[in-house]
């Protein structure tokens, strides 16, 4: 038993989970592969937000049955969120899958692992901090949600929400520093509700102020907000903390207040204008991220329309639009109809996804000329890629060797993806 590969699939909280597991396995001795047949444990790290998604999961799930037959002490374990509390019709449906975890729950695996390794599992397995992390890193801050959106299935798998104490992230953090990160992004469902369920509510701005002192950390980022949530006070410390982006992504979901009602998303569309005219006010150069679900049970054409609407009005720097598909055991799936046809779900995608590439194309096209700093991640294509604080993507060559720095380029060409500039020698920053 020396190996494991393990598939990923889903948000940023299913890489963390991901990265995680890694590093425990990894502490009991066990490497990585790059091909399951090649594996002695195999993991599939599942997701069922989206219907396709979970025929992604299922359909991989396929291909490892004939690997287990062909090696039958060989270990499969599915993870995350197609786990739910019980796991009886999972292993009806996938009788070869040795054992079944939820989100975060890596423990029977471990036990597992450990006795056919003959250790103690839980004397061998330190922090579960990524071993290897590359120049950015996610940091889970909140595990679960205690909304009930109605389309959402998120809270029946991955719990209600539970904050890790601030000394355990900063800790994390540091460590993450000390293997060489430059960049860290704190997750959760509802990442600016952190902490109230803590003892002595620290909330997302004393967070913020704590890994803003940590020496080595350049960049914190966050993700995904809640309007709901979103105070005053992480605003101002977002707009005050030199560490902390300029770059919120603030999930809509719709621009009609009958459908965000439907959702239960607990906010209007004057609340979520208000908040965004408040977010701009404190951080003019702020990028907006957002996202959209089109065709929820009963949408009209009008109230489409009054997404579109909203989006050419508050004009975000990216959108990431869905169709709506049911999930079983929400409560939308319980008491509405999936009533907008396929084809109608599609063309309004296209639809808002057309009218945001126009938006894009013009954001990314005033910043044209100026001087931005970039965090280089790596390479690709013969290119150095990083990001800019407000998280675009940004290419530029050079033969030496950048990864890991930060650097300022002139930005040269844009399209609605991406960036395209030069290396400049001396550090000029008009953007901030
Ligand atoms: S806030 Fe709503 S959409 Fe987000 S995880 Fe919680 S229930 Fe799901």
């Amino acid at each position: 038993m020396n190996s494991y590969y393990l598939w990923t699939i889903g948000c940023q909280m299913n890489t963390a989970d991901s990265e995680r597991l890694a590093a425990a396995l990894e502490q009991m001795g066990i490497e990585p592969v790059e091909k399951a047949a090649d594996a002695d444990v195999i993991v599939l790290n599942s997701c069922v937000v989206r219907q396709g998604a979970e025929d992604k999961v299922v359909s991989n799930l396929a291909w490892m049955a004939p690997l287990k037959k062909s090696q039958p002490e060989r270990i499969v374990a599915l993870m995350g969120c197609m786990v739910g509390p019980k796991s009886d019709e999972l292993a009806r449906r996938f009788p070869f899958v040795d054992v079944f975890m939820r989100p975060q729950q890596f423990g029977p695996l471990l036990e597992m692992v450990g006795d056919r390794l003959g250790v103690d599992w839980e004397g061998c397995v330190g922090p579960l901090t990524p071993s290897r992390p590359d120049v950015t890193c996610h940091v889970p801050i909140i595990h679960g949600c205690d909304l009930m959106c109605t389309f959402c299935i998120i809270p029946y798998r991955r719990g209600r929400q539970v904050s890790r104490p601030v000394a355990e992230v900063a800790l994390e953090v540091e460590t993450l520093v000390s293997r060489g990160v430059k960049e860290v992004t704190l997750l959760g469902q509802t990442v600016d509700a952190y902490g109230y369920d803590l003892p002595d509510q620290p909330n997302l701005a004393d967070l913020f102020t704590r890994l803003n002192d940590i020496d080595g950390i350049e960049r914190i980022r966050f993700l995904t907000s809640h309007p709901k949530f979103m105070t005053q006070e992480i605003i101002q410390a977002v707009a005050d903390l030199p560490k902390v982006c300029e770059h919120i992504n603030l999930p809509v979901q719709a621009g009609d207040d009958g459908i965000l009602d439907e959702m239960r998303r607990q906010y209007s569309r004057a609340e979520y204008v208000d908040l965004v005219g408040r977010i701009r006010e404190a951080m003019p150069e702020v990028a907006l991220n957002t996202d959209i679900i089109v065709g929820f049970p009963g949408e009209t054409e009008t109230q489409f329309q009054q997404t579109l609407d909203l989006l050419s009005e508050l004009r975000f720097d990216k959108v990431h639009c869905a169709a709506y598909s049911t999930r079983p055991g929400t409560i939308a799936s319980r008491t509405m109809e999936d009533a907008v046809p396929e084809d109608e779900k599609t063309s309004r995608r296209r639809r808002v996804d057309s009218l945001q590439e126009e938006i894009q194309t013009e954001i990314n096209a005033r910043l044209v000329g100026r001087y931005e700093e970039v965090l280089v991640e790596g390479r690709r294509k013969g290119k150095w890629q990083g990001r800019t604080r407000s998280h675009k993507l940004v290419f530029f060559e050079d033969e030496a060797y950048h990864q890991g720095e930060l650097v300022t380029v002139k930005i040269e060409r844009s399209s609605p993806w991406s960036l395209q500039g030069t290396l400049a020698v001396e550090a000029k920053f008009l953007t901030r």
